[in-house]
């Protein structure tokens, strides 16, 4: 059976996604603004989910957990999340990539707009895509470098109390909000770079992609090619927005794969292509694939709930010392 639904699918969970972190998004500022202005504003509760923005305080606070057993109080959201994520990908891939992250969701609309206005999309040649490739692994290094390795226990939970960090989603806000000077310029070299290149900040810079490839070759579903029925129409390759020659491999074991099905949905040849259990005959099926992305994302922030590791607990009165003045 064809797998073409698969994609309006992805795409539907992906703009749901974006959708509701855009919401996050206007919750925080409204919630900044009732203590900006002193009171006058009206009070809108912050939304905890918003902390899955928080990737650092996230990896600190794993630190801070390992250490003292315990998730910390001031950003509980922020740990929750990371490890979701993580084991997200233990099990399913880089799917929160391609289902799930809103720099995804971007990035891929704007490569798509490029193929439409340029009829194709580039590709670095190989010894530049490959060192530009290393750049987040060297991002990852250096932030697990700094958390897990110089970082005593001690500074990781002085650190995480700190007023710094109490408001460190109000500071991104605050940066989106003023975005000028050079990280202006960054971003939007980046998005101008999104148009003809395949989801360049992804591929390139982002240092949790990084942790999450690594983390997704331990998963046990794969892409899977089944050479005797393949016809070599070469679809799969051209499809993949990770440029993974598709065509020539028989499991793809990449750690750019995003798991987003384009590959599978896109081929002619039945039962050619499948996203298949390691070692088995066993095909996973595209709608269990899908419902059990959103479940266990959705359902890592409901055990937090559950367990009492989601809700921040900094006081009112501390938002009011913090932000009020
Ligand atoms: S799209 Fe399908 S038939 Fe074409 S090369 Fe890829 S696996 Fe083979
Ligand atoms: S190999 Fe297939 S599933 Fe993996 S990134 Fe490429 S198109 Fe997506």
């Amino acid at each position: 059976m064809s797998k073409r639904y698969v994609q309006p699918l992805r795409i539907a969970i992906q703009w749901g996604f974006l959708l509701f972190m855009i919401y996050l998004g206007v919750r925080l500022f409204l919630f900044v603004r009732h203590f900006r202005s002193g009171g006058a504003a009206p009070f809108v509760p912050r939304a905890d989910g918003v902390e899955g923005f928080l990737p650092i305080a996230g990896l600190l606070g794993v630190k801070d957990w390992l250490a003292s057993g315990t998730i910390n109080a001031v950003h509980p959201a922020s740990v929750v999340i990371l490890v979701t994520v993580v084991a997200v990908s233990l099990l399913l891939k880089r799917s929160f990539c391609s289902w799930i992250c809103p720099v995804g969701t971007l990035s891929e609309l704007l490569w798509k707009r490029g193929f439409v206005l340029f009829k194709r999309n580039l590709r670095p040649p190989r010894w530049l895509d490959v060192a530009l490739r290393g750049a987040k692994y060297l991002l990852l290094i250096f932030f697990l470098y700094s958390i897990f390795w110089s970082m005593p226990a001690g500074a990781v939970a002085g650190f995480i109390y700190s007023d710094y960090n109490k408001v460190a989603d109000v500071r991104l806000l605050d940066f989106f909000l003023h975005l000028s000077g050079i990280p202006l310029a960054v971003i939007g070299v980046l998005l101008v770079l999104s148009l003809p290149v395949r989801n360049p900040f992804c591929r390139y810079l982002c240092p949790y992609g990084a942790l999450l490839g690594l983390v997704s070759m331990l998963s046990p579903v794969k892409v899977t090619r089944e050479k005797m029925t393949c016809v070599s129409c070469g679809v799969c390759s051209q499809v993949c927005p990770s440029y993974i020659p598709v065509m020539a491999k028989e499991r793809v074991m990449s750690e750019e794969c995003i798991g987003c099905w384009r590959c599978v949905s896109h081929c002619r040849a039945m039962g050619a292509l499948e996203m298949k259990l390691t070692g088995r005959k066993v095909v996973v099926n595209a709608i269990l694939f899908a419902v059990l992305v959103v479940f266990l994302f959705v359902g890592g922030s409901l055990v937090g709930r559950a367990t009492g590791n989601w809700k921040s607990q900094i006081p009112y009165a501390e938002y009011v010392r913090l932000l009020g003045q």
